[in-house]
């Protein structure tokens, strides 16, 4: 006899998440939403790999940044790669455009994805090492509009989704004012060294922006004084912001300038933006998202110059939001038919008229394993069913069927062959009726 086996409990790895049945009502709604703004702002879906090269994120991400420096799950695969799991999901789309010639496509290639990343961060609420993000990603034009378009959808779709938000927006200069404005910020804190956090005292010299968005109290009150980016953008890169932020006015978005909102990792340039639920807790600001132009990523990752803008919202937060903000959300809609059956010959022949029901296009729903009645009439109730078909022994005897109407609890007695043609007839009666009544 083999030995039994111990048990062991096995729980979930710390930092993921289950998504249970429950919260898959909001994932849908999600994912409808994005799909439908998708659609008509004319982004295609894409996607990548969940595993990539190291070196794809230590370009372009930043070796410096928390995120790879810190937060990166590595390893080397058996053929010996070095490999990681994405923990965003930009430098792969691109990495994808440039990999497959996207360059000669009339541009802006436009594209969104939908997807897991991976990031060894401190678990907590709405912080896994697991989570999702919905993203979308517009390359190859710098037209200012395509900003506030790409501000727009992240603000739309989380308007519609039932969350107040506001965007905060800043400008981080192209590649050359953002080198002279990074000398600047350094002279600035030079003789402050002491009074900067230990991640602070690191950075200042590696990822000297990020100093700006330190949550230490002290960091924070230091960076009140800074010189700011706005004030030294080139001459273009005033002009492009301006026309942005007149865009955003047209389109009535409620934004504010955020001169600290830096994003966290290197390859942002020009217009940065973070996207925040503002009903929330005590007033709290929190961030759902950020995005921004990354005119030199493709560059760095050997393609063309090539402007380019994207955004990226994280889900597992938005949901969050909405619960806490008790966003209604619709349950979706009962069945039509529920088939309840009595006795094994009963089961049998409701198990092939579910199927012919089903394939014949009715919205159908069955608890073949319940064995009485009352329980499947409970369970047809919570369905929200409109009608149930109930077999019996009697029933299959005489070759009929009942039909009992949910509502008023009549039933009645059908022959078994004109069951579909009955229960058509009786549906398109019930919408006939509705629609007198909402007239
Ligand atoms: P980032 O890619 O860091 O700009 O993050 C964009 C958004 O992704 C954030 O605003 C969050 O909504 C979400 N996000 C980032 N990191 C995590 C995490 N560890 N857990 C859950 N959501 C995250």
């Amino acid at each position: 006899m083999a030995a039994k086996k111990k048990k062991v409990k096995v729980q979930l790895v710390k930092g993921m998440k289950d998504i249970l049945p429950d919260e898959q009502l909001y994932w849908n709604l999600i994912r409808t939403k994005v799909e439908n703004f998708a659609r008509n702002y004319g982004f295609s879906r894409i996607d990548t790999p969940i595993v990539e090269a190291t070196s794809l994120f230590k370009r372009t991400v930043g070796e410096d940044t928390d995120v790879v420096s810190k937060e990166m799950y590595s390893f080397v695969s058996q053929g010996g790669d070095k490999l990681s799991l994405r923990p965003e999901n930009t430098a792969p789309v691109v990495r994808s455009y440039i990999e497959h010639g996207m360059l000669n496509l009339p541009q802006p290639v436009k594209l969104f994805y939908i997807g897991p990343q991976f990031r060894h961060d401190n678990p907590q609420a709405g912080r896994y090492r697991q989570f999702w993000q919905f993203g979308f990603e517009a390359i190859g034009d710098e037209d200012p509009v395509i900003d506030a378009q790409m501000i727009a959808i992240s603000y739309f779709i989380l308007k519609d989704l039932g969350l107040d938000i506001e965007i905060q927006v800043n400008s981080v200069g192209d590649s050359a004012s953002r080198t002279e404005y990074i000398k600047i910020l350094k002279k600035y804190y030079q003789d402050k060294k002491k009074s900067l956090c230990k991640d602070c005292s690191l950075r200042l010299n590696k990822n000297t922006l990020r100093l700006l968005d330190c949550k230490n109290k002290k960091c924070q009150e230091l960076a009140e004084e800074t010189p700011q980016m706005v004030d030294h953008l080139s001459e273009a890169g005033k002009e492009h912001f301006m026309a942005v932020l007149e865009y955003l006015d047209e389109l009535d978005i409620k934004y504010s300038l955020n001169p600290k909102i830096v994003r966290g990792l290197d390859y942002y340039t020009r217009t940065a933006w973070e996207i925040f639920e503002c009903s929330g807790k005590e007033g709290k600001l929190n961030a759902l998202g950020g995005g921004g132009r990354y005119d030199d990523l493709v560059n760095i990752l050997g393609g063309r110059e090539t402007p380019a803008i994207g955004f990226a919202i994280g889900i597992e937060r938005v949901i969050m939001k909405m619960q806490e903000a008790k966003v209604e959300i619709d349950k979706g809609r009962g069945f039509d038919i529920y088939i309840a059956q009595l006795g094994i010959e009963a089961r049998k022949k409701a198990l092939n008229l579910f199927e012919d029901l089903r394939r014949a296009g009715f919205s159908v729903s069955e608890n073949m394993s319940k064995k009485g009645l009352k329980d499947q009439l409970e369970a047809a109730d919570k369905k929200q069913v409109k009608y149930t078909l109930i077999m019996g022994q009697k029933e299959i005897a005489d070759g009929t069927i009942l039909i009992r109407d949910m509502e008023s609890g009549v039933q009645e007695i059908v022959d078994y062959k004109k069951v579909k043609a009955e229960v058509r007839k009786r549906l398109d009666r019930n919408i006939a009726k509705n629609l007198k009544l909402k007239k």
